[in-house]
């Protein structure tokens, strides 16, 4: 049977990340307020918070710190939501809720910063900003009314004109640009890791390669199962992700898996960073189906997008659709473009992309779904998961806690299909509009 998940080892991260903390199985029973299920960034931060209000916190992750988005992300950490605009997140999740989240997602990157800076957290964190490209002048509009939206929440962002966005990016593809001036780029299983050190730092407990099998009441507390192991506690939170493996019924079920991938060039000549980025910012170039590019610490561009049809599933055309797209919006990079790492990973899709909430059980949540933005999401939603766990009321909580529901059927089918969409909408404006489209759009 081929594995469920994507190798974890390909990863550039996974090549330039510290070490991580020691940490081993769980052995015997052990007891604590709060047992978190998965280390990735939204257990972790979680276990972070509460761990520093003195509650006793257990995190018991299946494999290693980081084993799932958050160690094989692309880093790119923008403080927005993927696929809704502010007014249409008012109308998909409504008033408190709506305002609730924007505010946490808005701020997140605050968060990021103090806990790396607190925790001195070696992770390649640069808060240079997010451009997002226009590609058509119609777009344009459409950015007008985010930065109306964003700074009306409090965002730091602005619209560029072409001129401007042509000396921020490197490119004169746009026809202008919106800024996130907020926004940034990290390294991602190190940021992983450095969470992994605080919680241990704050009297947290981490135990890996400790898979949760079940969780069972016994005596007025919860068990924990793992293997060789378990853990009674108060409360349980899962934050196992597009990762989840068994652990609780039917959680897997709460979001469909749709892969993506990132790669990262050779470290690029001071001639080429010259020419692409030279503001070193984050750059998306404003599709529907997008590619994202940034550099990392060694100036490698670290770019993701998704796997294009049945022949992104071929890795050397894939890497020639890289290369003709950065070639293409940055005429004079003239250096050749060796993609040294290329990686896949898994995203938990839900038919709302936000994250949800679910009660399993009383004293029992869950949260899956953050659908591809989760190094901002991952890093704010700690506050929400351990306001929960701390007793504050489920009408005051910022998540709405509701109870665990499948992803319908079309879900199997709708994110790839979104992505068709995506791609004929901007091909039929790119007509319309006599603007260009990157190669193999
Ligand atoms: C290739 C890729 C690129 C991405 N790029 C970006 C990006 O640039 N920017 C961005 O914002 N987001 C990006 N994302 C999304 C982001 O990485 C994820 O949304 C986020 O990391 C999810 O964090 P998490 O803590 O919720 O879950 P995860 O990091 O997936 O952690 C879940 C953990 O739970 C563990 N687990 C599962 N089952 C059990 C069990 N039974 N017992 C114990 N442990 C268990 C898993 O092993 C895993 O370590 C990307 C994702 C991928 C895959």
């Amino acid at each position: 049977m081929a594995p469920k998940f994507s190798p974890f080892k390909d990863t550039l991260w996974y090549a330039t990340a510290p070490e991580a903390p020691q940490t081993r199985p769980l052995l015997g029973e052990v007891t604590a307020d709060v047992c978190i299920v998965g280390a990735g960034y939204s257990g972790l931060t979680t276990a972070l918070e509460l761990a520093r209000q003195g509650v006793s916190v257990v995190v018991l992750e299946r494999e290693e710190i980081g084993f799932g988005g958050s160690g094989r992300n692309a880093g790119h950490c923008t403080p927005t939501f993927t696929h809704y605009s502010l007014p249409e997140l008012h109308k998909v999740l409504g008033a408190p809720w709506a305002e609730r989240l924007i505010h946490r997602q808005t701020r997140a990157n605050d968060k990021v910063s103090e806990m790396i800076a607190r925790y001195g957290i070696d992770c390649e964190w640069e808060q240079n900003g997010y451009v997002q490209g226009a590609l058509f002048p119609s777009h344009l509009k459409t950015l007008e009314r985010q930065v109306e939206s964003y700074n009306a929440v409090g965002a730091r962002t602005r619209l560029l004109d072409r001129d401007e966005v042509r000396e921020v990016t490197g490119s004169a593809r746009f026809y202008g640009g919106w800024m996130h001036e907020e926004a940034g780029g990290l390294n991602a299983l190190a940021y992983a890791r450095g969470l992994g050190r605080a919680v241990l730092s704050e009297g947290g407990q981490i135990y890996t390669g400790s898979g949760v099998t079940g969780c069972d009441r016994e005596d007025q507390a919860w068990v924990v199962k793992t293997q060789r192991g378990s853990v009674r506690a108060e409360k349980v939170i899962y934050t196992t992700g597009a990762y989840t493996v068994a652990g609780w019924p039917r959680l897997d079920q709460t979001f469909r898996i749709m892969r993506v991938f990132v790669a990262a060039t050779q470290p690029l000549s001071p001639a080429s960073q010259a020419v692409v980025l030279p503001k070193r910012t984050t750059i998306q170039d404003g599709r529907g189906d997008i590619y994202v590019y940034k550099y990392n610490r060694e100036n490698r561009i670290v770019a993701s997008m998704f796997p294009m049809g049945a022949r992104g599933r071929d890795p050397a055309y894939t890497r020639k659709v890289l290369s003709d797209r950065l070639k293409w919006l940055h005429p004079d990079l003239r250096e050749e473009l060796r993609w040294e790492f290329f990686w896949y990973g898994e995203l938990d899709m839900q038919r709302r992309t936000v994250p949800r909430l679910y009660g399993l059980a009383p004293g029992v949540v869950a949260m899956t779904g953050l659908s591809g933005r989760g190094v901002p999401t991952g890093s704010m939603i700690g506050g929400i998961l351990s306001d929960w766990a701390m007793g504050v009321p489920e009408a005051d909580l910022d998540l709405r806690l509701e109870p665990l529901s499948r992803q319908p059927h079309y879900m199997r089918i709708a994110p790839q299909a979104a992505l068709r969409g995506y791609r004929l909408r901007d091909g039929l404006r790119a007509l319309r509009q006599r603007a260009p489209l990157p190669p193999h759009a």
